[in-house]
């Protein structure tokens, strides 16, 4: 695998392609796992010119903690793709992907080089409303990175079922010749979905982030002994991620999972996502399941 750092080096790489050969892109911010690498599998299973992006994007970072405390090892990152058989991997700075906001601070750079996307009302609630600009942010990197990359096909994962949702919008609003595709969420076998973040958390904390999934996992259960209004359940299930005092919801909300708008009550074959966050001591964990 190579790695290019500045967008020449790639251009030059990339152009020793063949003609009519595929290519994919799974953008990444680095920190990898095998959430990220069942991307790249399932990229590499289209095409071998399966081409990986590690970029910490500051504009999709609404706290500067955050982004301080983001977890960065490109050395063992590299080691990752290379045994997956990546082709090539993009490493730039901020500076090759926001040309000129050296200068800036990072409020700045969001601000300036801000285009707003129309997202449709994709971002109004889950995530939305508790990260401003995220998704602007987003759509932004992600944008640049279709216009550097220039892919047939991208790949993210439904562990950000959000995201996935609007850079599917993204990338139809501005016409990209692009399929998007989204890959199942990789779970440690405890069922904690795989996060770059997981590694913030001390044993503690490590252990009581299983109720996550596990409160999410009981909705279905719950839903089949009926009785329980969507407000209901959400509140419920909210309750049972708290009793882990470790756990603090931010949200559990049901969105029907192709409007992102909140489901207020059950028709029958709606799809319907049931999406939360939650702070495990101080690391904000996100996770979804589909209801069934
Ligand atoms: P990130 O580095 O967190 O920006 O994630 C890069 C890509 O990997 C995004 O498309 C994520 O949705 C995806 N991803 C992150 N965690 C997982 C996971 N546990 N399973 C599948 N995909 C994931």
């Amino acid at each position: 695998m190579i790695t290019a750092t500045t967008l020449s080096d790639f251009n030059s790489i990339m152009a020793q392609i063949p003609k009519g050969e595929k290519i994919c892109l799974v953008p990444t911010m680095g920190a990898l796992h095998q959430g990220h690498l069942s991307l790249v599998k399932e990229g590499l299973a289209i095409t071998p010119y399966t081409v990986v992006t590690i970029f910490v994007n500051p504009t999709q970072f609404n706290d500067s903690n955050d982004l301080a405390n983001y977890p960065r090892e490109l050395e063992s990152d590299i080691a990752k793709l290379e045994s997956c058989g990546a082709f090539l991997l993009l490493a730039p700075s901020k500076d090759e992907i926001y040309p000129h906001s050296s200068a800036v601070a990072e409020s700045e750079v969001r601000v300036r080089h801000k285009e707003p996307f129309d997202l449709d009302r994709l971002d109004r609630f889950g995530e939305g409303p508790f990260r401003p600009g995220h998704f602007q942010g987003v759509a932004q990197v992600v944008t640049r990175l279709f216009d550097i990359v220039k892919p047939h096909y991208a790949l993210f994962g439904e562990k950000d079922f959000q995201q996935l949702a609007i850079i599917k919008r993204v990338t139809k609003l501005r016409n990209y010749n692009i399929t998007v595709i989204g890959v199942p969420t990789v779970r440690e076998p405890d069922g904690l979905a795989m996060s770059s973040r997981n590694q913030l958390l001390n044993s503690a904390e490590r252990k009581a982030s299983i109720n996550i999934f596990k409160s999410l996992s009981e909705a279905n259960t719950l839903l089949k002994e009926g009785g329980y209004s969507p407000k209901e359940l959400t509140t419920e299930i909210s309750k049972r991620v708290e009793t882990e005092p470790l756990l603090k919801v931010e949200y559990v909300e049901l969105l029907d999972s192709h409007t992102l708008q909140p489901v207020e009550e059950w028709s029958k074959g709606q799809d319907v996502q049931l999406c939360i966050a939650a702070y495990c001591g101080t690391v904000r964990l996100i996770d979804n399941i589909k209801l069934s």
